[in-house]
């Protein structure tokens, strides 16, 4: 609603009293992405006003993208920021939001020649998309503007029946994803800001033990520890109520997924680690938007030679260094005969639908099967195999999800995980797994590794997956 023509009246005295008006015009857009690793979100930092969590006037005219209005004779300030008018009085609780008028827990306090708001304003202001929506953050005690992948609350934990839960309130449910099973590192990443706090101390019967935050490239994501007595978990998606619950059970059910399978705890004993650089010579692999699967897949094995030697006491071998057609049988010889800890063959898919995008990593599956099994764009055969591959076949699925889970993490998801055995892992007497890293028929993901820049993050971020998967923490 427009404001009334005496407040019109007042405001034009005001600005011709002020001489230059107090503006804080917006410069920002929202730009609709989600925000990544590094990125931060604009922010106002908080202060207590007598016992009441409080933002300064200009900070909040700043995160609003409002214009400032003071009419120092009634000591109210009046904030425009598009459709919208917000009236604050000095000492007084109540606001008046466009035509509406809102009580705050406490009121408006000048400090030092500033108004002080509480924060208690920002749940109270109109949701629309004409004006930022601000969320308190308690955990860094500032005032963000929500981005607009939408804002990730407090977790609440109900323990009930030999199952737990863990309650979000979640803007975006759709959008939560599981990006590891292992119940000591059971991840999951959610969309959107995490503005929520995380129970200090989980009841001593939940079956989750810990949960911290981690970093993630969009949205926000958690790590859980899962009792070993839990033996499922699902995740319910509630768009409606914009909830998401992740539930954990004691009892074995069919509606419930079961964890990774584990190896026996402690750092696993890595020695050497075998690169296989897919493709080479007469054999391309895929080619897309000017890449070529066979240079790139040499190109990130150097870099994560050199990534792997500067974090890890291990001896590198890859398969090969030049570009040259190496058969499947060599290259595990190469590797049976280095003896190696893991092996690890580097590929990039490519798919007709230029829609699909992400990594996949196939793994031996845990038990034979007859199926035979061709990948996208030929590049890939997998064949029905007996006996080496099988035996590492929980292994290879650690290291399957400690990369792929560092690859979501990263933002190079969405990821898959399958277990057919890979025609390059044939004969491979080692755990291991064929990384198909990124797909180069996507768009989004040939604009991520086929510079020099996003070739490094890649290598960082599996050799970061190996590097989990070798503390096995
Ligand atoms: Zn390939």
């Amino acid at each position: 609603m427009a404001p009334a023509s005496g407040a019109r009246a007042l405001i034009a005295r005001a600005l011709r009293r002020l001489g230059p008006p107090l503006l804080a015009l917006a410069t920002l857009g929202v730009d609709g992405r989600a925000p990544r690793i590094g990125e931060t979100l604009e922010s106002a930092p908080t202060r207590e006003v007598s016992g009441t969590t409080c933002v300064g006037a200009n900070d909040l005219a700043r995160l609003l993208r409002a214009t400032k209005f003071w009419h120092p004779e009634v000591r109210k300030l009046i904030l425009r920021a598009g459709p919208h008018r917000i009236q604050l009085t000095a000492e007084d609780p109540f606001v008046v939001v466009d035509d509406g008028t809102v009580a705050l827990p406490a009121p408006v306090m000048p400090v030092g020649g500033e108004l002080q708001v509480p924060v208690a304003l920002a749940d109270l202001l109109p949701r629309d998309s004409t004006l930022a929506r601000l969320v308190f953050d308690p955990r860094r005690r500032v005032l963000v503007v929500a981005p607009p992948s939408g804002v990730l609350g407090s977790a609440r934990v109900v323990v009930q029946e030999g199952r737990t839960r863990l309650v979000f309130e979640a803007d975006r449910p759709e959008e939560v994803v599981v990006v590891s099973r292992a119940r000591d590192h059971f991840r999951v990443r959610f969309g959107g800001f995490f503005s929520g706090s995380l129970p200090d101390a989980l009841p001593a019967a939940a079956l989750v033990q810990r949960i911290r935050p981690i970093g993630a490239a969009a949205g926000s994501a958690f790590e859980m520890a899962v009792s070993r007595q839990a033996t499922g978990f699902r995740v319910v998606r509630d768009t409606r109520a914009r909830r998401v619950v992740l539930e954990f059970t004691r009892e074995p059910s069919s509606e419930f997924t079961a964890f990774a399978p584990e190896g026996p705890p402690g750092p696993r004993d890595l020695r050497v680690v075998v690169l296989d650089p897919g493709h080479g010579g007469r054999d391309a692999g895929v080619t897309a938007g000017g890449l070529v699967e066979k240079d790139l897949t040499l190109a990130l094995a150097r870099q994560l030679e050199s990534e792997i030697g500067r974090r890890l006491r291990v001896r590198v071998v890859l398969t090969r260094t030049e570009d040259r057609d190496v058969p499947v049988e060599a290259r595990a010889e190469i590797a049976n005969r280095a003896r190696a800890d893991l092996v690890v063959s580097l590929h990039f898919d490519g798919f007709p639908n230029a829609a699909a995008g992400g990594a996949t990593a196939y793994v031996p599956p845990a038990t034979y099967s007859s199926a035979g099994f061709t990948g996208g764009a030929g590049s890939l055969t997998v064949l029905a195999w007996r006996e080496a591959a099988t035996r590492h076949a929980v292994e290879s699925r650690a290291l399957g999800e400690a990369i792929l889970s560092s690859l979501e993490l990263r933002g190079d998801g969405p990821i898959l995980l399958r277990e057919l055995l890979p025609y390059p892992l044939l004969g491979v007497d080692a755990p291991g797994l064929l990384l198909e890293c990124a797909t180069l028929t996507a768009r989004a993901d040939r604009e991520r590794v086929g510079g020099r820049a996003g070739m490094a993050e890649l290598a960082e971020t599996i050799a970061d997956g190996i590097q989990a998967y070798q503390r096995n923490e």
